[in-house]
């Protein structure tokens, strides 16, 4: 009895620390530097980004839009006036990341088109892509995609296939999902802490490569 017990906790024990290994070691961490080195010789190609918590710390217009339009809960996320305030003008509080900034202007050196693909719903105007455009520095900027979502689709796929778009950065699991699927590379960057955008994904679950130090 008693060694049957000892064996069952010597396989428990070992199986945790097979798990927390595997855990540690197996996330692919990456620079800028190395995203650069892997694409060294490589044609100008289409790279694409996703917007919130990817390349904008975005919660200030969230954050703002739930105190707005539904203080206890999340409903505010199904208003069309809500998105349309949004898409017009808050990311002017958005936060530009640093880590997205380094990886925009290694792709510019390189010649490669930006596209910014987001689960944001399509409002009638938009100010989003003069916004990233201005904070980004970009000439002739690609209009901003906007796919709405709906549980359990991704509609990102189609416009990574559409645009040929063959690395796609976001911090979301939708998002390394989406390029999974179009079967293209997909990198993950780190949601910040103090995001809104509850619960933090877990970096690295799906295999992918993720940027070091990008949460900010
Ligand atoms: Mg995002």
């Amino acid at each position: 009895m008693l060694r049957k017990t000892f064996l069952i906790l010597l396989m428990s024990l070992v199986a945790i620390g097979f798990s927390f290994a595997q855990e540690s070691s197996e996330i692919k961490w990456v620079t800028v530097n190395d995203i650069a080195a892997s694409l060294e010789g490589k044609d100008p190609m289409s790279v694409g980004f996703d917007v919130d918590d990817t390349v904008l710390f975005s919660s200030p217009g969230f954050y703002y839009g739930q105190q707005k339009y539904s203080p206890a809960s999340h409903d505010f996320l199904k208003q069309e006036s809500f998105w349309e305030e949004l898409n017009n003008g808050l990311d002017v509080y958005s936060i530009p990341k640093e880590s997205a900034r380094k990886i925009i202007e290694m792709h510019k050196k390189r010649g490669d088109t930006i596209f910014f693909i987001t689960a944001r719903p399509q409002t009638k105007t938009e100010k989003v892509t003069e916004i990233l455009a201005k904070v980004f520095s970009l000439k002739n900027p690609q209009p901003v995609i906007f796919t709405g979502f709906k549980k359990g689709e991704n509609h990102k796929v189609k416009p990574i296939l559409e645009n040929k778009i063959q690395i796609y950065y976001g911090d979301s699991d939708g998002d390394i999902e989406a390029a999974l699927e179009a079967k293209i590379r997909g990198i993950r960057i780190i949601r910040a802490g103090n995001s809104t955008h509850k619960p933090l994904p877990k970096n690295g679950a799906l295999g992918e490569e993720v940027v070091v130090n990008s949460a900010y």
